[in-house]
């Protein structure tokens, strides 16, 4: 099963999945399988980031993965949890994340919705 890619991005904004390194790749590498937990999780979800760390797009798939709210799967090298953290307030102001820590910050997930690439 190829990877996934975001299957409702606007027509215009899908320029960059064509350069995205997990073109091809099994959707299983990014999403996790039924009941998967522990040393396999993280197995899984490192390899998935070693994939996506060189990527070319990977700060255009981080963008859509948090705009989106992607509940699952690898993007942009972030889990799930890593890209709630991200869009958490940074401070106790309440400011949202800067863009440079969303561009700085190294990325992984779960299932379901599917990436489409
Ligand atoms: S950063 Fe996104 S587009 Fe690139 S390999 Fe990872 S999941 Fe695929």
């Amino acid at each position: 099963m190829a990877c996934p890619r975001p299957a409702h991005s606007p027509a215009d904004d899908r320029q960059w999945l064509l350069h995205a390194r997990c073109r091809g790749l099994p959707t299983e590498i990014f999403f996790a399988a039924e009941g998967e937990r522990g040393q396999r999780r993280v197995a899984r979800e490192e390899q998935a980031k070693r994939v996506c760390r060189p990527c070319p797009v990977r700060p255009d798939c981080l963008r859509y993965a948090l705009t989106a709210v992607e509940p699952w799967g690898i993007w942009g090298a972030t889990t799930p949890t890593e890209r709630q953290r991200l869009t958490e307030p940074a401070e106790p102001s309440g400011r949202a994340p800067t863009d440079a820590r969303v561009a700085g910050s190294c990325p992984t997930g779960d299932r379901d919705s599917r990436k489409p690439v």
